[in-house]
């Protein structure tokens, strides 16, 4: 692979069907690019629904399992979430909202410090800051990492969220 790549941190989850077997399919998939290296990967979690109460969220929906991946990549950011696109429509995901369940959901959480605010891409992810089954694993992985906007580490806003959905190590 090229050498200027950049570092880039994603996030992975699925609460449908073989949800093991759709994250180590996705990997697989990012890792045949080749323009893409994972170069460490969380722990993965099994973690409640969130949020909680939102109205547009599906009734009983299953738990999912979600783990964050830190990639080097030679893709620039809308390169990047095209094939990640692509890579969930080939696993099956079909468009069931955005509070569905999914049998693969890909999100980009970071790419190296860049501040992205497009009509299709948001990064950092609009959402990160207020995911315990995003932070957890980010903070496993990167312990000392800082969000490129507010400059806060990861780690204090963890300890500072409130809504404390559960975030389980499953393996
Ligand atoms: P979701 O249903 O959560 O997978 O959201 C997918 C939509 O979010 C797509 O239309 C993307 O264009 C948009 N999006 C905005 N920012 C991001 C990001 N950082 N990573 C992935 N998708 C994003």
């Amino acid at each position: 692979m090229a050498k200027n790549t950049t570092e880039v941190y994603l996030s992975l989850g699925s609460n449908m069907g073989d949800r093991m077997a759709h994250l180590s399919s996705a990997k697989e998939k990012l890792m045949n690019h080749p323009k893409i290296n994972i170069s460490e990967e969380s722990k993965i979690y099994e973690t409640e629904p969130w949020p909680q109460n939102h109205p547009e969220k599906e009734e009983g929906q299953l738990w999912f399992l979600n783990s964050v991946i830190k990639v080097k990549t030679g893709l620039n950011p809308d390169e990047l979430l095209l094939f990640i696109q692509s890579v969930e429509s080939d696993l099956g995901r079909t468009e069931k909202g955005h509070w569905g369940s999914r049998e693969i959901d890909i999100d980009i959480l970071l790419y190296g410090q860049e501040v992205i605010e497009s009509d299709h891409l948001t990064i950092p992810h609009r959402h990160m800051t207020d995911r315990h089954f995003v932070l957890v694993p980010l903070v496993e992985l990167s312990p000392e990492l800082k969000d490129p906007v507010s400059g806060k580490a990861y780690k204090t806003i963890l300890q500072s969220l409130s809504d404390k959905h559960k975030v389980i190590p499953f393996f």
